[in-house]
């Protein structure tokens, strides 16, 4: 007899619930799903400390009969798809059968269900993937599901798991995430007996928005005008220039109306946002993209979290056009000199075991305390920060003609600001100049402006007949590292849209004839050097122009004027003239904001004068 055995079901079930059910955030994704794809219109999520010792879901969907409640728990039962034809064009969120025998066989395990039209319902009860009791139940129509004592079975996995606030954490943000997507249905999520959030069903995705990360940020975002590119619908609302967050929790795509990662699809997101955000900053995305479900594998992933494209590139370029057409038509204010603070959630209830709480470092308490309410601008706030609403909210309240174009709360379009329009006062501290407007205060960041001016300046000659070149006397001779120089090799034409013209002189030389005129350096293989390194490090971007444009945003970055050099009132109002020209005035190329302003309504809360 052979060595091979077939593993018993309760066991391979377990083995499969490694991929599936990592921590109660798996679980309640998973159960959430069934719940959305059962066509519920509510679904309530209750958890226990941290969803460790209890996850219960209602829902209202169809509900089963007792056949298909008990078929349900089989291994690779669903009713979802049938044929391979459906496995390539799911429309439905679950597919593979596997969540709920994976999730009873570690756990302690209630599901109760009632078909509508049904005079009673069913409860199944099993422990560790056993059946423990089958029975008739009077429970209203829908589903419920309990899970409790999670990996009870299972000593080494429930060692893996975090603190509750952590696992909660985790938790919170797949609850956040689903409620997104499906603004149409009720979602509520109650934590140890309080309510974290409720939130009523909407067809407004933004209001839905606001429920969760507050007014302040979603009155804020800007609409992504749904367009479609080579098949690709994309709609949803973005960050302004600038908004950039630390981690990518609020990075959210949908991909029908299924959230989803991708390393392309961040990337694009990058790439759309370009020189509108810091480095190092996450752009805050409710991103929505349709495709025909046949365009898209989403069996790739047990979690189902990665998805693979059959034509990536349609879709990157499709989001990329979609993120850089709404950032460039719609920034048309300043950045509100308010600390974006949100809505505050109620004050977190105490943890049932404080202590587990206290293990919590304070970085990660920080994190998650900041979660979703907790939102700062970019720069720090120079008066500090108040909850109060960002100047786009009190601009619109005094401009009736849009709100009667638009029923939204939430309309953000404005006449853009004119030079005119601002008085110029000073500057303080040889850097910030202050304006007065009718709005109240403006600070421009005289060095971010001049650098976002100088750059617009630099991409428009670059794409038309290069930046201006100044030959030198005598060629410079460059011997660079072979990597290197194969890197500068492929991007001889970028480099000549730059001014700099070069070409290889045999072995790892490069002959360089001119510079841009706009180099101030004496050093100019310094400047060399630090083109290379900036190719080098774009070098895994797709577009050439991109590369071209990283590399003046850095250059310009060096040679435009010095936070202290003093300018002339003329040259300061000739600046601002030319800021409010560009196509995107509000931040400089690196995304950090170029004019902050403080309303008259925050001085007057500042002031006493109103609460
Ligand atoms: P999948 O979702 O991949 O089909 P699951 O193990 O998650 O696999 O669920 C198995 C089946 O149980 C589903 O196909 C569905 O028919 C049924 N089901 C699960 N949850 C619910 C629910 N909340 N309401 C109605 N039916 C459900
Ligand atoms: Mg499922």
């Amino acid at each position: 007899m052979g060595k091979i055995r077939l593993l018993p079901d309760a066991l391979a079930s377990q083995v499969a619930a490694g991929e599936v059910v990592e921590r109660p955030a798996s679980v309640v994704k998973e159960l959430v799903e069934n719940s959305i794809d059962a066509g519920a219109k509510n679904i309530e999520i209750l958890v226990q400390r941290g969803g460790i010792a209890l996850i219960r879901i209602t829902d209202d969907g169809h509900g089963m009969n007792r056949d298909d409640a008990l078929m349900c728990l089989e291994r690779h039962a669903t009713s979802k798809i049938r044929t391979k034809d459906d496995l390539e064009a799911i429309s439905t969120l679950g597919f593979r059968g596997e969540a709920l025998p994976s999730i009873a066989s570690v756990s302690k395990f209630r599901l109760t269900t009632r078909e509508p039209e049904a005079l009673s319902g069913t409860e199944i009860v099993v422990n560790g993937g056993k059946i423990a009791s089958v029975k008739d139940c009077g429970e209203p129509p829908g589903t419920q599901i309990e899970v409790r004592s999670l990996f009870f079975n299972i000593p080494a996995r429930r060692k893996f798991l975090r603190t509750e606030n952590t696992e909660f954490s985790h938790l919170e943000q797949v609850v956040r995430t689903q409620a997104i997507a499906h603004p149409e249905i009720r979602f509520a999520l109650v934590r140890n007996e309080r309510i974290v959030f409720q939130l009523p069903a909407t067809t407004d995705i933004r209001e839905r928005i606001a429920g969760l990360a507050g007014h302040d940020l979603a009155s804020r975002l800007l609409e992504i005008k749904k367009q479609t590119h080579h098949g690709v619908t994309v709609s949803g609302y973005i960050g302004p220039p600038g908004m950039g967050q630390s981690d990518r929790r609020k990075q959210l795509i949908f991909l029908n109306g299924r959230p989803v990662e991708a390393a392309m699809l961040s990337y694009a997101l990058r790439e759309g946002y370009h020189t509108a955000l810091m480095k190092g900053q996450y752009p805050v995305t409710f991103l929505f993209l349709e495709t025909d479900p046949s365009a898209v594998d989403v069996n790739v992933h047990p979690a189902k979290r990665e998805v693979r494209f059959h034509d990536g590139n349609s879709v990157r370029d499709a989001v990329i056009a979609a993120i850089q057409e709404t950032l460039t038509g719609a920034m048309k204010r300043p950045v509100a000199g308010v600390g974006l603070t949100g809505m505050e959630k109620p004050e977190a209830p105490l943890p049932a075991d404080a202590k587990q709480a206290d293990l919590i470092a304070p970085a990660e308490a920080h994190s998650l305390r900041n979660d979703w309410s907790g939102f700062s601008p970019q720069r720090t706030d120079p008066v500090g920060s108040t909850n109060q609403p960002s100047s786009i909210e009190t601009a619109e309240r005094t401009n009736p003609v849009d709100s009667e174009n638009e029923p939204s709360s939430f309309e953000t379009e404005q006449p853009p600001m004119r030079a005119e329009d601002y008085r110029l006062m000073g500057v303080l501290g040889k850097l910030y100049v202050l304006l007065e407007h009718n709005e109240g205060l403006v600070l421009m960041d005289q060095h971010a402006a001049h650098e976002r001016v100088l750059f617009e300046e630099m991409r428009r000659r670059m794409e038309s007949e290069g930046v201006p070149s100044q030959g030198l006397l005598t060629p410079l001779m460059v011997e660079l590292a072979p990597k290197d120089f194969d890197l500068v090799s492929q991007n001889v034409e970028t480099l000549g849209k730059l001014g700099i013209a070069a070409e290889p002189f045999g072995g790892n030389t490069l002959k360089i004839d001119s510079l841009p005129t706009f180099l101030k350096s004496d050093d100019p293989e310094a400047f060399l050097q630090d083109v290379i390194d900036e190719i080098r490090n774009d070098s895994d971007r797709m577009s050439k122009m991109r590369l071209g444009e990283d590399m003046v945003a850095t250059t310009v970055c060096r040679h435009a004027v010095k936070a202290n050099d003093p300018l002339h009132d003329a040259e300061l109002v000739k600046l601002l003239a030319d800021l409010l020209e560009c196509e995107m005035p509000y931040c400089c190329p690196h995304g950090r904001p170029t004019l902050i302003q403080i309303s008259y309504g925050e001085l007057d809360k500042k002031f006493g004068r109103k609460v």
